[in-house]
């Protein structure tokens, strides 16, 4: 183990500047650029001269774990290497220096790239129209919900509820509660959907059924068409959760499967850095007879001429300003022509068998519900930590301090003490070698240092409740708090 985290004592910017000024010697009313009406009479951002605000965030990005310090193999949310190429063509001036209220005849180009990112999204899930507005993967299921919802609405039918497995990730559940659904929860069955139990659930009420396929287990629905039937012949639709697509690109699709909707995460499949709550992108495919409710403005193509077309009456209207994230829009356009049809197979394949080398390498020092071939990801229980009063966090929290970002812990909810592990294709054997040496070597070591893991990083184990339930998100919030605290 020689890993070791830098450590430095920054302190935020604001505290390091005795007074915010508003002499910056720039003026922005000069030229018209701002009318002096919307100019705020005291700008509070810290006078520091450049060379301590780049010192400043480089010392802090030293302290952090990223993707591209090493294997970050966090399960469902799909943390892959993303070629820099991608950042360096969205910072172009043909793409970045666009305005969103440009005359449509003014960004022929990037209407255009849009207009074929929709394509080729179409052609990797199987469908016939795709949508660019949502901003993330729950804002993509909460448009195909509302979607559902419309078209039921359309046919004069009210229908109540949406069913979903209970290994279905948290997002799916909320957002079908968020357009106004009952949700309900069904039991899986060795990990897969349960047939039986999905027939007796299914009912006149039923508006969709959620499925995530290879599901949260990493396991591939063997009954995926039998399924689409039983909620097809009850008038309901399909909704494919496609976060995760690493693992079927090229080789099967939602379309395929006979499903009506599917969200794709560009920022997990298609090239985005993610995390930290950054821009993403949650684009949703639909069948043709889900078209109409698509949400507003279309971007349509005639005699190759691009514009916006708002006239669609049972639209869904819109869910996002303007076209949605364009740069992400843009990276995921860029890597899916670099790869083109056969580097995205390629991606599906190697993605399955880093995730497959892992388990088998792992499976006898942890336990392994399940025990069948697995696609992108799989999941391990780290029941067996308790005879030793240690659980996964432990185990997990270790894993830094030999330079391993931890795995997902915890979820799916139904296997106890969850450790679950996506490598993703852009990792070497010798890397996955490395991870598997390192879990191998903390099982064996004294409980105590687990207990108390992390040691080597810029900060020890923090209190992750607290920070999930006490959010601080600026300096002003937190001068506020501690004045509050103080009165
Ligand atoms: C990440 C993920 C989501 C949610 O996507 P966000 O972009 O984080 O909103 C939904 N379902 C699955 C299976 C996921 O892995």
């Amino acid at each position: 183990m020689r890993y070791h985290q830098a450590v430095h004592e920054v302190p935020i910017l604001f505290e390091n500047c005795e007074k915010p000024t508003e002499e910056s010697g720039f003026d922005p009313t000069v030229g018209g650029l701002l009318p002096q009406t919307v100019l705020r009479k005291e700008l509070m951002i810290p006078d520091l001269p450049e060379r301590d605000v780049v010192k400043h965030f480089v010392n802090l990005s030293q302290m952090n774990f990223g993707i591209d310090n090493g294997l970050y193999p966090l399960g469902s949310c799909t943390m892959k290497y993303n070629p820099k190429i991608c950042d360096e063509i969205v910072s172009w001036d043909t793409v970045a220096d666009l305005h969103p209220l440009q005359d449509p005849s003014t960004i022929q180009g990037a209407l255009r790239l849009m207009h074929e990112l929709e394509r080729m999204l179409c052609e990797i899930g199987g469908v016939d129209a795709v949508t660019l507005q949502p901003a993330a993967g729950a804002h993509g299921e909460y448009t195909g919900i509302h979607l559902v919802k419309a078209y039921h609405e359309a046919n004069g039918e009210t229908r109540r509820e949406v069913i979903l497995p209970d290994t279905a990730h948290g997002t799916n559940p909320a957002s079908a509660a968020m357009v106004g659904y009952d949700v309900l929860d069904l039991p899986s069955k060795d990990g897969c959907v349960d047939v039986e139990a999905l027939k007796s659930a299914v009912s006149g009420d039923t508006a969709a059924f959620m499925l995530t396929n290879p599901n949260t287990l990493g396991l591939f629905e063997k009954n995926v068409k039998e399924i689409a039937g039983i909620l097809h012949d009850a008038g309901a639709l399909l909704y494919y959760d496609g976060a995760n697509l690493n693992a079927i690109m090229g080789k099967t699709s939602p379309g395929k499967m006979d499903f009506d909707i599917v969200h794709f995460n560009l920022h997990k499949t298609f090239a985005t850095p993610h995390g930290g709550g950054g821009p993403g992108a949650g684009p949703v495919g639909v069948k043709k007879k889900l078209e109409e409710f698509l949400p507003i403005p279309r971007i349509v193509e005639s005699k190759g001429i691009y514009s916006l077309e708002s006239n669609m009456p049972r639209s869904i209207g819109k869910v996002r300003a303007f076209f949605g994230n364009y740069a992400v829009l843009v990276r995921a356009y860029a890597y899916i022509r670099m790869q083109g049809g056969k580097g995205l197979v390629s991606v599906s394949e190697n993605a399955v068998l880093n995730s497959n080398y892992l388990k088998e390498r792992l499976k006898d020092d942890f336990e392994l519900p399940f025990d069948n071939l697995r696609k992108h990801e799989f999941v391990l229980s780290g029941r067996l930590l308790k005879k030793n009063g240690l659980r996964t966090i432990d185990f997990a929290k270790r894993l830094l301090d030999y330079g391993f970002h931890a795995p997902t812990i915890y979820f799916p909810l139904i296997v106890d003490e969850a450790i679950m592990i996506e490598p993703t294709e852009t990792e070497s054997r010798q890397t996955l070698d490395l991870f598997v040496d390192a879990c191998k070597s903390i099982l064996k070591e004294d409980p105590e240092l687990l207990h108390s893991a992390p040691h080597n990083t810029a900060r020890r184990r923090l209190d992750e409740a607290k920070a999930a339930r006490d959010m601080i998100f600026s300096w002003r919030t937190y001068e506020e708090k501690q004045e509050s605290s103080r009165a």
